[in-house]
């Protein structure tokens, strides 16, 4: 993470006190640290721009979904005379009655729609791809590049990766999550294109990501403070001599990639449900 540099280079934390003249510059060899690409002149501004980045990003995660414009999968299903108007009502009293539970979930259950049929509707609904997922297990592969507890959060699964075009696809189970695919584009430097996959189907794959061995994943624990968030990850990027290190993140996840010339290494903070730096003052 320590390295000379031959040429000038400015911190970009924009409160740095060190901002120094150009002959004091010329003459000392820089030592600094990298930070999605900018580079800081000491652990302190590294440290404040990294809080400033998990500041926003948790200021992200606390606003609330956007509404939804689908049409609903009941409806879609009627419509294709997959299921009747009876048994429509049937699993919408259900979901009433238990106080939740997917409208899809219920016609299953109720013995109305198949797994399968479920999943092509939503496909419908989400105008999204169905992968096949029981064809092949080329996602073992994929999947290597998202840390198992962000796919098992967001119910997802790379399955597909174009290195040339920068293209992942990324199934879900029954939900495709938006901010985790804007998270994965940000880490990743890709392009997501969402798809489904029979739920179940799903579940099992990500039974067998967990009994994978997988190496670069270091859990930060449960935290909630974005300074001391900042300094275990300087302190992480300090001792595995990291190059750049990103920040992402979604749905309670604060996701850092550590980039070393020949690996990289995800740490991950959960954060607690009821934190109050969500309503923080960005100005900071
Ligand atoms: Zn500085």
């Amino acid at each position: 993470m320590i390295k000379p540099e031959l040429f000038v280079r400015n911190c970009e934390f924009p409160d740095c006190p060190n901002h120094r003249g150009l002959w004091r510059s010329l003459l000392e060899p820089q030592h600094g640290y990298t930070l999605e690409g900018r580079w800081y002149c000491t652990p302190e501004c590294f440290e404040n721009s990294a809080a400033l980045a998990i500041r926003k990003l948790l200021a992200g995660m606390a606003k609330p979904p956007g509404k939804s414009h689908r049409i609903p999968l009941g409806l879609l299903m009627l419509s294709r005379g997959i299921v009747d108007q009876e048994q429509l009502k049937r699993a919408l009293q259900a979901q009433k009655d238990s106080g939740g539970g997917r409208v899809g979930e219920w016609l299953r259950h109720i013995g109305a729609a198949s797994e399968e049929q479920v999943t092509q509707i939503l496909g419908l609904q989400y105008s999204a791809a169905v992968f096949p997922l029981e064809r092949s297990r080329r996602y073992l592969d994929c999947a290597q590049m998202v840390p198992f507890l962000l796919l098992e959060a967001a119910e997802m699964i790379p399955v597909h990766h174009l290195p040339a075009s920068r293209h992942l696809y990324v199934a879900f189970g029954d939900r495709i999550n938006h901010s985790a695919l804007y998270a994965l584009e940000k880490m990743l430097a890709c392009r997501t294109e969402p798809c489904l996959a029979v739920k179940s189907q799903l579940q099992k794959a990500l039974e067998d990501l967990r009994n994978a061995p997988r190496e670069t994943e270091v859990l930060g624990g449960e935290a909630s403070d974005p300074e001391e968030m900042a300094g275990t990850i300087f302190d992480h990027a300090e001792s595995q001599s990291s190059t750049d290190v990103k920040i992402s993140g979604f749905d309670g996840f604060v996701w850092v990639r550590l980039i070393s010339p020949r690996t990289h290494t995800d740490l991950l903070f959960r954060i607690p449900k009821k934190t109050s730096v969500i309503t923080m003052d960005l100005t900071r």
